[in-house]
């Protein structure tokens, strides 16, 4: 059975085809995206408008070098899943009004899936099925949170702590922003902290003392204290060591993420550690997470970064999961959801 995945959240407009055997594997066939990062560029961050309008635009070539990619004809698409939040309205409102019209005009079953489980999903297409519960740290643009995944994507995901304020790959961004690094922030200070030491700078763990909430992020206060920290250099008239900076900042980042994934996997039992998310993508917290995870005794998997950041192809194999389970397909009408909660995997 040949799954579509259509994403179309925020600025990447992906199509993915993935295969689902008899026996629950999943094969992708293909994964095509088309990015309008580069329009958002010299605002320092997505502009909905302008996301909205290059989805319009790149919808229907995309899907096609899907399709041949995977060497298929629309006609033989079994589901079609598409992203139906959290995420931008408008941008949201183009994928899930192309899913409706291809559904509606093929005949197929529709499923309107939530795209942060989507993220956790894609790791299934690299590392095949979940265990029957496992621990994800989803590290994106728009959120971080700890879920814990029980009975598969299709069955249960729970929450067991967020960010209090800003996302990690926010955080990223706004600091790239103040090195004057380009947007997206995540890979330039991923390059550049490889020249830097990581523990030049002791910038801030939020949410680390003995009283803080435990599986909870705060990244505004890091952010805040980068921010400090170079102008002080400035006034001071001291060379700005970029690449310490970058490191430094990195280093508290992966610190605090991996420490509390590790924490609750050891109290909740868990033995397996999944990372997903935009900033999975990161050099450094997959390297520490690995460290860390091989002291605890815990099984971790990180999608290669492709995987990671956004996709249909993932879109396409949390469809697959729910067609797998037996789950029923969305109403034709269902409605677009930006501020979806990742309990819900999919719209009913
Ligand atoms: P959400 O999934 O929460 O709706 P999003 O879809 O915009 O948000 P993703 O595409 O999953 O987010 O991830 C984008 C984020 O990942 C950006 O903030 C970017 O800076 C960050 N990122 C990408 N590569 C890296 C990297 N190598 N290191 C750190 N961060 C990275
Ligand atoms: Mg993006
Ligand atoms: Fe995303």
């Amino acid at each position: 059975r040949l799954i579509l995945g259509i994403e179309s959240s925020c600025d990447e407009t992906g199509f993915g085809i993935v295969r689902l055997g008899p026996d629950g594997s999943l094969e992708l066939l293909a994964d095509e995206v088309a990015s309008s990062v580069e329009e958002h560029a010299r605002f320092g961050g997505v502009v909905p408008e302008v996301a909205s309008r290059a989805h319009l635009e790149a919808l229907v070539p995309t899907l096609r070098r899907a399709l041949d990619t995977a060497k298929v004809e629309l006609s033989q698409i079994h589901s079609i899943a598409v992203t139906a939040g959290p995420g931008l309205a408008g941008a949201l409102l183009v994928g899930v009004s192309a899913a409706k019209a291809y559904a509606a005009a093929l005949g197929k079953p529709l499923y309107g899936v939530n795209h942060l489980a989507g993220h956790v999903a894609a790791d299934t297409l690299q590392h095949g099925p979940l265990p029957q519960r496992c621990l994800a740290l989803l590290v994106s643009g728009g959120h971080s949170q700890l879920l814990l995944v029980e009975g598969g994507l299709a069955n249960s995901i729970t929450e067991i702590g967020s960010t209090v304020d800003d996302a990690a790959g926010e955080a990223y961004d706004k600091v790239a922003r103040l090195l004057d690094l380009p947007y997206p922030g995540g890979p330039p200070i991923d390059k550049l902290a490889k020249q830097g030491n990581g523990c030049a700078i002791a910038f801030p763990r939020g949410l680390t003392g003995p009283r803080d909430a435990k599986y909870d992020f705060s990244f505004s206060g890091l952010k805040t204290s980068v921010a400090r920290w170079v102008e002080r250099a400035e006034r001071a008239g001291e060379e700005i060591p970029l690449a310490d900076v970058a490191a430094s900042f990195q280093e508290a980042v992966a610190d605090v993420l991996t420490a509390k994934a590790i924490r609750a996997a050891k109290d909740l039992d868990v033995g397996t550690l999944v990372i997903s998310g935009g900033v999975a993508a990161n050099s450094r917290l997959s390297g520490l997470a690995a460290e860390r995870c091989a002291e605890a005794g815990i099984e971790l998997r990180v999608p290669r970064p492709r995987l990671c950041t956004d996709n249909g192809a993932m879109i396409a194999a949390l469809g697959a999961h729910l067609v797998a389970a037996g789950a029923k397909p969305s109403p034709l009408d269902l409605s677009t959801t930006p501020g979806l909660p990742v309990g819900t995997v999919q719209i009913l």
